[in-house]
């Protein structure tokens, strides 16, 4: 017999049926055993009696028949809950061994690191699986946004040769007889791209050998990457960034709705236009509101992103907030400088419920002022051949953003650390594994 899904045993009422899927729950009463099967659609409760002992988690192939539940045995919270599955056989595909912890939970409520260390079990759960649900419609809805403004997708290379973006958070490999870099940053290359098709993005991964431990810092990121060409103004970024970020809280909103529910989460509050303050308006703001005087930092600090995304949503009615004009020399030499003072650069952070969800601007153009900076900002020029190649024969006035995939979710769904966002995540004290739990093997 066919394999039957359980979303679609609802609509099979008084059939025989074949499941397949894991052992979610077992509730055994006696003669009675009740056993909730869980596979990719969704959770059915099955009946049966004198079955083989079996453990929860076990992969197991169920035949039975569908039955209506009696009206008082409905459960309005499962999408299943008006039917159940009589047991005529049970059989076991594959045993899971005895659990660490109760699987069976609404809500796992491990500590971060046990959640981490049996990531293959921890995942089966229907909230961590949500959370990566979620970040799959964020990605395709980010791709989608892009392709319908005929943006084409590329693959940015991990490997380069030279770090001209600044070199403290970079992961050095050994590259044969060479010195080589994991990539921070797909930028280069795809701002030489805008050279070729115009309007290009990448979904990829970057690393940055990030050297504190923070909520809301990875070593390993998944990079949302677009960048084009024949912009009018840096404006013009701004109102490309705004249109992909409402995409994708509009996808969210449409495909999410469950996930969002188990989270309690609700998608980020947006007035008719994201606010934007320059840094220097951003930072009166919040002298004004703590007192603390920021006016002559060069950046903003975690505790101001958190004070202006509470100005922007008091005020305006916002969670998410744009500020531009950073100051030039503390960017890469890539950023467009303000002709009206050229101290403040067309450069531009998303902030979102307290955090910066991406960075992005007008970039240089014209080769001569490009070289320009490059001797500026003491970089060589043969560890940037390729891009400035691609300048010496011409590229349109351009500029592009990237979002951090693992913030964004993070923050859509209201998640406490970074690391619950990335279903694999890698920082300075773990690989998988806890970094210190293999020094001991090694050592032993
Ligand atoms: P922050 O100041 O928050 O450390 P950043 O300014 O160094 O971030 P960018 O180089 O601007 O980061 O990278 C663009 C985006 O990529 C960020 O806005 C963020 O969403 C994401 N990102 C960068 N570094 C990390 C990281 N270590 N962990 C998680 N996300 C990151
Ligand atoms: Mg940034």
């Amino acid at each position: 017999m066919e394999r039957t899904l359980i979303s679609d045993t609802p609509k099979k009422v008084g059939e025989p049926v074949r499941l397949e899927g894991w052992v979610n729950t077992v509730r055994d009463h006696g003669k009675i055993t009740f056993l909730d099967l869980r596979d990719r659609t969704g959770i059915v409760q099955c009946v049966g009696t004198a079955l083989p002992k079996v453990s929860p988690e076990s992969v197991v192939e169920i035949a039975g028949k569908v039955t209506r539940r009696p009206e008082k045995l409905i459960n309005p919270n499962l999408e299943t809950g008006k039917i159940e599955i009589q047991i005529e056989n049970l059989k076991v595909i594959s045993p899971a061994a005895e659990l660490p912890f109760d699987m069976g939970q609404e809500d796992l409520n491990l500590d971060l690191p046990i959640l981490l260390d049996y990531r293959s079990l921890t995942l089966r759960h229907k909230k961590q699986q949500a959370i990566f649900k979620v970040q799959a419609v964020i990605i395709e809805a980010f791709r989608d946004a892009l392709r319908k403004k005929d943006f084409i997708e590329f693959q940015a290379p991990s490997i380069i040769s030279a770090v001209p973006e600044g070199g403290a958070e970079v992961f050095k490999v050994d590259y044969f007889d060479h010195d080589a870099y994991l990539s921070q940053s797909p930028q280069l290359y795809k701002s030489l791209l805008v050279g070729i098709f115009e309007r290009v993005f990448s979904v990829n991964q970057i690393f940055r050998a990030e050297p504190s431990v923070t909520t809301r810092h990875l070593t390993e990121v998944t990079s949302l990457d677009a960048e084009f060409g024949f912009i009018d103004s840096w404006k013009d970024v701004i109102e490309m960034e705004e249109y992909v970020v409402r995409y994708i809280f509009s996808e969210v909103e449409k495909k999410c709705a469950k996930e969002l529910s188990l989270f309690n989460a609700t998608l980020p509050k947006l007035p008719d236009q994201i606010p934007l303050l320059k840094l220097k308006e951003a930072q009166e703001i919040i002298y004004k509101r703590t007192g603390r005087d920021v006016r002559t930092e060069k950046d903003l600090a975690p505790e101001d992103e958190r004070e202006i995304c509470k100005w922007s949503l008091e005020e305006k009615g916002s969670d998410l907030i744009f500020i531009s004009h950073f100051v030039t020399k503390k960017k890469p030499f890539y950023v467009y400088p303000d002709p009206e003072d050229p101290t403040y650069a067309f450069s531009v952070d998303l902030l979102g419920r307290g955090v910066e969800w991406s960075s992005g601007g007008q970039r240089l153009n014209d080769y001569k002022t490009i070289l320009e900076h490059v001797k500026e900002w003491g970089l060589k020029e043969k560890d940037i051949e390729l891009y400035l190649q691609s300048f010496r024969y011409g590229v349109p006035p351009l500029g592009g953003f990237a979002l951090g995939a693992e913030r964004v979710t993070m923050h859509i769904l209201g998640l406490k650390n970074i690391r619950e966002a990335s279903i694999f995540p890698r920082d300075m004290e773990r690989i998988d594994v806890r970094l210190s739990t293999l020094s001991e093997k090694e050592s032993s």
